[in-house]
């Protein structure tokens, strides 16, 4: 029988950060195994951002490091097939397709565009293709026919509108996708250093997934804390506070991590032995994925071939798709 499939990924916006680990990435790892993994490098999609529309360079360099970080992260290159986006444009096609079947108003209500706008400054500066960003994401997810599609939160409005979407095909056309559901991570929506609700490539509050020790620290460091707390003798509020966060999500200590908290509600403990400890925890949690960074940027080439054969593999997926999709329209073939 065949294996069923995920289809999941990332904006060639940046490098990965530890929000992309918790979110989506170890369900990706975890998974790999029990599912055909389809691992897209939304480059396209970056160029709806206005952030990165005249950023060609960036979002080029981009796929590299994404694909990278998928690698350093876990991600077995024998198994999981990467692609840029831009590779397969049987994803555009099919984009078009589907955007005749998304109403206009329910795209313009869509929470996370509404959340992305505010949040990412964009004012009334974004593009048609920053509003059909969803169906173009629905149209990766569906050309290779995913069952499950391992997202952070933000993401569910998105394969909500996917799943709509290949349900409305189906009933007006005929069976042609699956409906695919969404899998959350553990930590839905991690916080950024700056105490923004999401840590994100494009707001400038992540730790990166190959963080140096010295860059870790001082970001660790600076980070927002307790803002009404200004002597270590204050007591302190842990609930909400990005460095507790943290320190639940990633610190496996949680003796520590207790005394931590209760010395911090007393006003017994300073900001500064709370992040120390916080930077060794996170240290500790990313130095093997460090480590597989460094040897994949060191490696260039066998990440492009990596990508290479991952474009071929989705081509064909998405060349099946589109011609039945097609087919089932009516469409003539010449
Ligand atoms: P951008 O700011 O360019 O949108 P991003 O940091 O939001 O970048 P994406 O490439 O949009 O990253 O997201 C890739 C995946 O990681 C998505 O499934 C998204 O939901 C998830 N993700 C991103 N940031 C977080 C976060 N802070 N917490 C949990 N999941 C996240
Ligand atoms: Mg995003």
């Amino acid at each position: 029988m065949n294996k069923k499939r995920i289809l999941t990924g990332d904006n060639a916006t940046g490098k990965l950060h530890i929000g992309h680990l918790v979110g989506s990435l170890e369900n990706r790892v975890k998974l790999q195994q029990e599912y055909e993994t389809f691992i897209i490098i939304a480059d396209m999609h970056s160029f709806a951002y206005p952030k990165y529309v005249d950023k060609p360079e960036i979002v080029s360099e981009s796929i590299l490091q994404v694909t990278i970080g998928n690698l350093a992260a876990g991600l077995d290159p024998e198994k999981t097939h990467f692609f840029p986006e831009s590779a397969i444009p049987e994803i555009y096609e099919l984009a078009i397709i589907l955007s005749m079947l998304t109403p206009h108003n329910r795209a313009l209500r869509n929470p996370t565009i509404k959340e992305e706008i505010k949040e990412k400054g964009m004012g009334d500066n974004y593009s048609l293709g920053f509003i059909n960003f969803p169906n173009l994401q629905a149209a990766d997810i569906l050309c290779v026919q995913a069952d499950l599609v391992p997202v952070g939160e933000d993401q569910l409005p998105h394969i909500e509108l996917t799943k709509e979407l290949a349900r409305k095909f189906n009933n007006t056309y005929g069976k042609t996708f699956k409906e695919p559901e969404a899998l959350v991570g553990e930590v839905r929506r991690l916080v950024g250093t700056d105490g923004n609700t999401k840590m994100s490539k494009s707001l400038g509050n992540t730790i990166y997934l190959d963080e140096s020790p010295e860059a870790l620290k001082e970001k660790v460091m600076h980070m927002y804390t307790d803002p009404n707390r200004i002597h270590p003798t204050d007591p302190g509020k842990v609930e909400g506070n990005p460095v507790f966060i943290y320190h639940d999500t990633f610190n496996p200590n949680k003796e520590e991590v207790s005394d931590l908290k209760e010395r911090y509600t007393k006003g017994t403990v300073g900001d500064v032995e709370v992040k120390e400890k916080l930077v060794s925890a996170l240290d500790t949690y990313i130095a093997p994925i460090r480590e597989r960074y460094t040897y994949y940027e060191n490696h260039i080439d066998e990440v492009k071939n990596i990508l290479e054969e991952g474009v071929i593999t989705t081509k064909k997926e998405a060349k099946a798709t589109l011609e039945l999709a097609k087919e089932r329209m009516q469409l003539p073939k010449y």
